[in-house]
C-alpha cells in the first residue's frame, strides 16, 4: 500500500488528479543531509520556511496545498517515463541521488542531489526541463523583448552542482545538456517562429564551471542559510526581488508630497527612464529645480516636491508559486499586501 501525503485540493484540481496526487513517492534518504540541491538554490526565507512547512507536514501530518504538488509530480512523471525507457540500457544511469559534504569552517554540510539521465560512454549529463518557448527564447536570446540571450542561469547552478557530486563519486562529466521540452510548441508556434525547434524537445549546453566556481558558489550559498539557523521566518529578510521573480521595469517621477508621497500620475516623459541615475537628471534638468538649486544648492528632491518611484513588474513566485504564500505564512507577502490594498 502506497504512502499518502495530507493534501488540501486548493485550485480545483478533477479527483483522479488530486487522488494521483497524494501518492508519496519520496524514498527515505539513504543520508541524513542539511538540504538538497534545489533547496540550496533557494533564498534563506523561503529555504527556512519550508523546511519548517515540511517538518511540521512529515511530523505532525500537516496538510499541504495540493498546488504546490502539481509541478513536482509532473517532474515525477517524466523520471518515471526515463526510467520504464532507458532503466534497462546499459549506455545510460537514470536517477540517481548522490551526497556530498562540504565543510564551512570546522563543521561538514551535506548536500544531496538527484540527476535525471547519464550517459556513461559519452559523459554527458542530462536534465530534463519542462518550458514554455517564451522562457526558451530568453534563455537563448531569440526573445525580441529581451534581446540578449538570458541564459538558464538557476539550471547551470544546479547541474554544476550536480556535475561536481558526479564527479567526486566516479562519474565524469565531459558535457552538460539540458534536455528541453517545449510545453506550447506546436506547429503554428513554429510557422510563427521559424528559429524555434523543428519539434518540441531540443537541447541547450550548459557551460561547466571550474571547482573553484563551485566551491565558492556552494559556500555561499551555505553560508546564507546558516546565517539565520535558528531564526523566526518572520524575522528572516524577504527573498530578494528576482527570486520573488519581479522584474525592474522602470524608474518614473512623480510630483510628492511633504513626506515624499507621489502624487499623481507619473510626470510626462519621466514614465520609462532605466537607471535611477536617469530619473534624477530628469528632475536636476526642470527649470524650477535649477532655479531652487542656485539659491539653496542641497535642496532635497522631496523639498523641492519630486520623487523617484521605482515600477516594477508583480512578484510572480509570491503570488503564484511559493507554498509559503500560500499557506499566508509570509509576513513579506501579507504586508505587501495590505499595503496594496491601502490598508
Ligand atoms: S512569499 Fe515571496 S518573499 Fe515570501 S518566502 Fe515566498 S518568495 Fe519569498
Amino acid at each position: 500500500m502506497k504512502k499518502k501525503k495530507n493534501l488540501i485540493n486548493d485550485c480545483n484540481l478533477p479527483d483522479p488528479i488530486f487522488e494521483a496526487l497524494k501518492i508519496d513517492y519520496y524514498e527515505k534518504a539513504e543520508q541524513e543531509s542539511f538540504c538538497s540541491t534545489t533547496e540550496l538554490l533557494m533564498p534563506p526565507k523561503r529555504f527556512w520556511g519550508l523546511k519548517k512547512i515540511y517538518k511540521m507536514h512529515y511530523h505532525e501530518n500537516y496538510a499541504l496545498p495540493a498546488s504546490s504538488q502539481v509541478f513536482s509530480q509532473q517532474g515525477h512523471m517524466v523520471h518515471s517515463f526515463f526510467e520504464s525507457a532507458l532503466g534497462d540500457n546499459k549506455d545510460y544511469i537514470v536517477e540517481k541521488r548522490l551526497y556530498h559534504p562540504f565543510k564551512i569552517g570546522n563543521k561538514e554540510y551535506i548536500i544531496s542531489g538527484m540527476f535525471d539521465l547519464y550517459h556513461i560512454v559519452r559523459e554527458i549529463l542530462f536534465d530534463y526541463k519542462n518550458m514554455s518557448i517564451s522562457k526558451y527564447n530568453r534563455g537563448v536570446g531569440l526573445s525580441k523583448f529581451y534581446g540578449n540571450a538570458q541564459g538558464f542561469d538557476k539550471y547551470e547552478e544546479q547541474l554544476n552542482i550536480y556535475a561536481y557530486m558526479m564527479e567526486k563519486s566516479g562519474y565524469p562529466v565531459s558535457e552538460i545538456r539540458l534536455l528541453i521540452c517545449l510545453r506550447d510548441w506546436d506547429t503554428m508556434a513554429k510557422k510563427q517562429q521559424p528559429s524555434l525547434p523543428d519539434s518540441p524537445y531540443t537541447e541547450v549546453t550548459i557551460r561547466k564551471w571550474t571547482e573553484e566556481e563551485l566551491i565558492t558558489f556552494i559556500s555561499s550559498k551555505i553560508e546564507e542559510k546558516i546565517a539565520y539557523e535558528g531564526y523566526l521566518v518572520n524575522d528572516i529578510p524577504e527573498c530578494p526581488s528576482e527570486e520573488r521573480w519581479e522584474r525592474l521595469l522602470a524608474y518614473k517621477v512623480f510630483k510628492c508630497d511633504s513626506n515624499g508621497n507621489p502624487i499623481g500620475s507619473a510626470l510626462p516623459g519621466s514614465s520609462k527612464l532605466e537607471t535611477e541615475e536617469a530619473a534624477q537628471e530628469f528632475i536636476d534638468k526642470r527649470k524650477d529645480v535649477i532655479k531652487a538649486r542656485s539659491v539653496i544648492p542641497d535642496i532635497t528632491n522631496t523639498q523641492l516636491g519630486y520623487t523617484i518611484v521605482k515600477a516594477t513588474s508583480n512578484p510572480l513566485m509570491c503570488m503564484d508559486y511559493c507554498t509559503l504564500s500560500t499557506l499566508n505564512k509570509c509576513n513579506y507577502w501579507r504586508n505587501r499586501k495590505l499595503e496594496e490594498a491601502g490598508l
